[in-house]
Order: structure tokens, then C-alpha cells, then sequence
């Protein structure tokens, strides 16, 4: 079994500001650390269930945070990025039986999560699709779709956890805290990875085939920006029109396109 894990830090245990999440922040060692012990259990629960093959992909910021030597020794470790259009998925290929997402967080302007935001933090206010608002997660979702590999397990805040289960009823969830205005209300850091070993080596012990995300035939993509020149500029890539003064639309029926617009405007 070949699994593929995709990893943030936002909807890590503990997280709550940007300094911590953020490289030479003072604390951002300490979460760090729990990334890396978060998914060492996703792989420890992938191993138990049978995983021959399992490839991590770092991605957070600059995707150099997991420490390599503290995960098991099957695990392949994705770093830096080449800038693909699958970005947090990067190598992801039909060859994969199933993916995770482990560390994801709530959608961009919404109150899950204190560190809650689609791809840019600072430049983008929301990405939709098809009149979805869109999280990463379904961006995500979508890509492994497009290999038609099931995502069967997702850990994070609560209300992504939520937002996941009604794009892939079938998936298991492990909410790890749970944002209440500026602040997080957080499990155990230990018990989380108790709980996320468990999970996941249920997860591949399943259906897997049930977790298949579906992917519309047509896309129809608006991004919002906090500035109205950001618009202005993206507007231009190839297909894009400006839909408000901060806002650009664009429409496909092939996800790759969607994907490249994604990477060159988000
Ligand atoms: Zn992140």
C-alpha cells in the first residue's frame, strides 16, 4: 500500500498566532516539534495498517519544518517547493492508494481557527468554486481526485475537520482544537498523536474507494483580494477576467488549468 500525506501547521495541536508558525518565531520550535511528532503517528497508524510506501509532503511556508530523522524510516520526506501546480501535493500520482492531510485549517475569513486562510494569508480575503468557498483542503481534495486517489483521513481544527466531512462523508477526522475568536481550545499533545495513529491505521483499514472525493466537470473560480491592484494584475493571466475591482474570474473544465491559475495568482 502506497499512501501519500500531506502536512500543515496551522491546524497543528497548539498553534494559535503566526509567530508560531512562522520560522524564527520564539515558540515555533515547539510546534515544530509537534508537526513532526503529528505526523510520525500518521505514519506509525500508516505502517500498522499495512503501508509499504508512504510520501510526506512538507507544506507549510517555506516546507522545511519536519524534522526528517524523528519520522520512520519508510516515510519519503517532499521539501522546499519546485513550484508544480499540485504544490502541497507535489508527486502525487495514481500509483498512490489513499491520501491524508494532517495539520490543515479552517477556509480563509472564517472563525474556526485563529490562523484561518486559502494559500495567502495577507494577499487573498477567498477563493470559490463553483459558488463553494474553497479551503485548501478542497483544493486539495480536488487534485487527488483528479488521480483518483481517495482522501481518508483529515486532522486539523474543528471546523475544517466539519467543512471536510461534508465535501467526503466517508472520511475520518481527528480535531485536534477548536478556535474561539483570537484563541484555541486544544487537546493533549500527546493524546492528539494517540489519537491520530489510531485513526489513520483505521482509515486504511477501510473502504478506501468510499473516500473518493468528486470532481466537478466544469470550474467556475472567483478570488477575492485585499487589494484591488492585486486584482488588477491577475486579471491578466491567460483566461482571467475581472469580475469586481477586487475580484477576477475564471472558468475551465479541465482542474490543471484551475491548478496553474492557482499558482500563479494565490
Ligand atoms: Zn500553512
Amino acid at each position: 500500500m502506497k499512501v501519500y500525506m500531506s502536512i500543515d501547521l496551522e491546524g497543528i495541536c497548539g498553534t494559535t498566532h503566526w509567530d508560531e508558525v512562522t520560522r524564527g518565531g520564539e515558540r515555533y520550535h515547539e510546534f515544530q516539534k509537534q508537526m513532526t511528532a503529528e505526523t510520525a503517528a500518521a505514519c506509525n497508524g500508516a505502517l500498522k495498517a499495512g503501508a509499504t510506501q508512504i510520501y510526506v509532503r512538507d507544506g507549510h511556508d517555506s516546507a522545511k519544518n519536519i524534522i526528517a530523522a524523528d519520522l520512520p524510516e519508510p516515510a519519503l520526506l517532499i521539501r522546499g517547493w519546485s513550484r508544480h501546480p499540485y504544490m502541497m501535493m507535489q508527486e502525487l500520482d495514481s500509483s498512490f492508494d489513499a491520501a491524508l492531510m494532517i495539520g490543515y485549517h479552517s477556509l480563509g475569513g472564517s472563525p474556526g481557527n485563529p490562523l484561518a486562510h486559502t494559500m495567502s494569508n495577507s494577499r487573498v480575503v477567498s477563493v470559490s468554486i463553483n459558488g463553494l468557498e474553497t479551503s485548501e483542503f478542497l483544493i486539495n481534495s480536488y487534485t487527488a481526485a483528479r488521480e483518483q486517489v481517495p482522501v481518508v483521513f483529515v486532522s486539523g481544527d474543528q471546523a475544517l475537520c466539519e467543512h471536510a466531512s461534508s465535501i467526503i462523508p466517508a472520511l475520518q477526522t481527528a480535531a485536534v482544537k477548536t478556535g474561539i475568536g483570537d484563541s484555541t481550545v486544544n487537546l493533549h499533545p500527546r493524546r492528539v498523536c494517540r489519537e491520530i495513529e489510531e485513526k489513520v491505521s483505521s482509515a486504511l483499514s477501510g473502504d478506501l474507494k468510499s473516500c473518493l472525493p468528486i470532481l466537478p466537470e466544469s470550474f467556475d473560480v472567483r478570488i477575492t483580494y485585499t487589494s484591488c491592484m492585486e486584482a488588477y494584475k491577475n486579471s491578466f493571466f491567460p483566461g482571467a477576467t475581472l469580475e469586481q475591482d477586487n475580484m477576477i474570474r475564471f472558468e475551465s473544465t479541465d482542474y490543471f488549468e484551475v491548478l496553474k491559475l492557482f499558482l500563479f495568482t494565490l
